[in-house]
């Protein structure tokens, strides 16, 4: 069965330690593809360096509203980072969206409470023409058709098994199998203690560590919520993949 991973961070310094293990466990697990995100210039170098081939798309970029108002000031995650109000990353966003659309590259969206900003500017600015991925869908369920519409395809992330999360998982019941894809966003997000197939020490700062072959069980984990064999899903989503980023 091939499998394939629609959002993740290899490059990322809490996997580098880990990194030729973690490719041979890939591919013992039969992963064919990964998205690897870089999230700020400094990481594109590194992104670019393991790239495979040139069909490199656009992302993570998107829009945050969390880090505006869920956050203190002081938090250390903001530490050297300015935060943008929504109306700039907005525009920059659709920039980004622009060149997407232009070079007809996938773009892997962000997104954290600004749905309605985001679905504003995905409406109102040119989009790719093979489609764009809403990573880790954690939006309403009432505006999956209005995005879908707009050509989006939607990750399931492991995470949206926390209690919490409840009523977004309930969303991947029903999101059109056409439009499905998993990922991992390792090294965040480790699915729950004794689904961890791939336990991994954890980073420097103390934070847990996902490896990227847990892809397999967020596959699992999908059939089971949608009452479908594995094997049926599986070239399903490899069809959408390959369509969005190959
Ligand atoms: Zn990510």
């Amino acid at each position: 069965m091939n499998l394939y991973d629609a959002h993740q961070h290899l490059h990322c310094d809490a996997l580098t330690p880990h990194r030729a293990a973690i490719v041979r466990d890939l591919a013992a697990a039969g992963v064919k593809g990964v998205v690897v995100n870089g999230t700020n210039e400094e990481e594109w170098p590194v992104v670019a360096a393991l790239a495979a081939n040139p069909s490199a798309g656009i992302g993570e970029v998107g829009l945050d509203r969390w880090i505006i108002d869920g956050l203190k000031p002081d938090d250390p995650r903001l530490a050297g980072l300015r935060v943008a109000p929504l109306a700039e990353q907005s525009g920059v966003f659709a920039a980004q969206l622009a060149l997407g659309a232009e070079l007809n590259r996938a773009v892997s969206i962000h997104c954290v409470q600004a749905w309605g900003a985001l679905h504003d500017v995905l409406k109102k600015t040119p989009r790719p023409a093979r489609g764009l991925l809403l990573h880790g869908y954690a939006g309403p369920a009432e505006m999956i058709k209005n995005f879908a519409d707009l050509g989006a395809y939607f990750s399931f992330n492991i995470q949206l098994l926390e209690p919490r999360h409840a009523g977004r998982l309930e969303n991947f019941r029903h999101i059109p199998t056409k439009r499905l894809l998993v990922e991992t966003d390792a090294p965040t997000k480790p699915p729950p203690g004794d689904r961890n197939r791939f336990p991994l020490p954890p980073a420097t700062d103390g934070s847990p560590v996902n490896h990227p072959a847990n892809i397999a069980v967020a596959y699992e984990v999908l059939a089971e919520l949608r009452g479908v064999p594995l094997e049926l899903l599986a070239p399903q989503l490899e069809q959408n993949f390959r369509r969005l980023f190959c």
